[in-house]
């Protein structure tokens, strides 16, 4: 009997997972078509940029599907032929499907703001993070003193994880040059009226006392209207910045408004039960109208879920219906501190940190076999610097 061709576009949490869970099975011949040869762990990627280890937050796709019967394509998905069940990418190769699963992620979104796109860095992705360490420690280097201020814009986790690495990360590079000790300053600026809305307020309340313990300077419920290459705008004030990171906002893929998928009001992808959006067509992740879309975790199970399902199929037997998992949200925000949520639990501190720990250790479990998932797990606590005087030992 031929083989059900499976086709899954986006190298991510859920793509991987999926590819993972159809590979051992020998009724589907399994595709991944991705953009870049690593896959990207994107919650240490402010670790990254503030010192840490690169191949804490990259793995190459070749280790993860190592002896596993997954053919790897590296390549763009442009187009999508719903006639002839096919795929084309950019460079204009065509991939066919019985069956396709897609999780691209999302976009960054500068909400038309000007100059942000042009001046403002980000940590979407390893060029980005690495990107915006050079900045950092070249920029200090050369100056010989801290930025007038390094402004990160949202206080979501990614904002707030970053917030609490940058402070230490450029003591460091102060001190192993030899630069006279000054106190960087560091501005969070969230346009919500506090910090992570979403979650319960005694969250908010504990995080602003710990980052302003931190030295963080919060400003909350201002919001973002220009930039230039010194200057960033807010609620109408000029604040001097060379350094301005935006972590504020996320789009979804431009690829399902222009293949004509059915978009739900907040523009994520319409999806039936199976996470379904048309027969045999299956989005997962980011790109998918569900809940708790935006979060590793939920890319995860949704990638393990229409995989199991498309097993069930294949046995016979009728597919599950999703039901939405509550994720548990894990923020570091410096030295061994975190904020652990789930439902109605809330842990802080050392505690939370070690809970983060573990989880990142679930997770590169989650898409690598032991050997590989414990040494990725160490490199997260190593440190990387290209400089040959932060390489030195203190
Ligand atoms: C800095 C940062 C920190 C985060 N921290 C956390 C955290 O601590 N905990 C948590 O749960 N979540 C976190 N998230 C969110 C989490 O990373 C996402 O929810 C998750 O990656 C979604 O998985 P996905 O498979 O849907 O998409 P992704 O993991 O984004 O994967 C999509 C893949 O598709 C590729 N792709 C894109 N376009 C195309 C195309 N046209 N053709 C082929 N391939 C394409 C992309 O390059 C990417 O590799 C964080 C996100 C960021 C950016």
């Amino acid at each position: 009997m031929a083989k059900e061709k499976v086709l899954i576009v986006g190298g991510g949490f859920g793509g991987v997972k999926a590819a993972l869970e159809l590979a051992e099975d020998k009724r589907f011949d399994v595709t991944l078509l991705t953009d870049h040869t690593e896959f990207r762990y994107y919650p240490t990627l402010y670790h990254t940029a503030t010192g840490g280890k690169r191949a804490s937050s990259s793995v190459p796709f070749k280790v993860i599907f190592e002896r596993l019967p997954v053919e790897f394509v590296k390549g763009v998905a442009q187009s999508l032929d719903r006639k002839a069940k096919t795929i084309t990418t950019k460079d204009g190769k065509s991939y066919a499907f019985d069956t396709l699963i897609i999780g691209i992620g999302v976009v960054t979104n500068y909400f038309g703001i000007p100059g942000l796109q042009e001046y403002s860095y980000g940590i979407k992705t390893n060029i980005d993070a690495l990107k915006l360490k050079k900045h950092l420690h070249d920029s200090l280097v050369k100056t010989g003193k801290p930025d007038e201020n390094y402004l990160i814009v949202g206080a979501g986790p990614t904002g707030i994880e970053l917030a609490g690495a940058l402070g230490p990360y450029l003591h460091k590079v102060m001190k192993k040059h030899g630069l006279p000790e000054h106190r960087a300053k560091i501005g969070l600026i969230e346009a919500a009226p506090r910090l992570l809305p979403r979650m319960p307020k005694i969250v908010s309340s504990r995080l602003k006392r710990h980052l302003k313990k931190l030295g963080v300077h919060l400003y909350i419920g201002k919001v973002v209207q220009g930039e230039t290459p010194e200057t960033l705008t807010v609620s109408g004030q000029p604040m001097k910045s060379k350094t301005v990171i935006w972590t504020a906002g996320v789009t979804n893929h431009p690829f399902f408004a222009e293949n004509n998928f059915v978009l739900m009001p907040r523009g994520k992808v319409a999806i039936d039960v199976y996470l379904q959006t048309e027969d045999n067509i299956f989005v997962i992740g980011d790109n998918a109208n569900t809940p708790y879309s935006g979060l590793a975790q939920t890319a995860i199970r949704d990638g393990a879920f229409v995989a199991k399902n498309l097993i069930r199929r294949k046995d016979g037997k009728l597919m599950k219906s999703y039901k939405p998992t509550v994720p548990i949200s894990v923020i570091p925000a410096g030295k061994k501190w975190a904020v652990v949520v789930w439902k109605k639990i809330v842990v802080f501190g050392f505690l939370g940190w070690m809970l983060r720990s573990a989880a990142d250790f679930v997770a590169f479990k989650d898409i690598e076999a032991w050997p590989q998932a414990t040494q990725q797990w160490v490199h997260d606590f190593g440190e990387e610097e290209d400089c040959a005087i932060c390489q030195r030992p203190w």
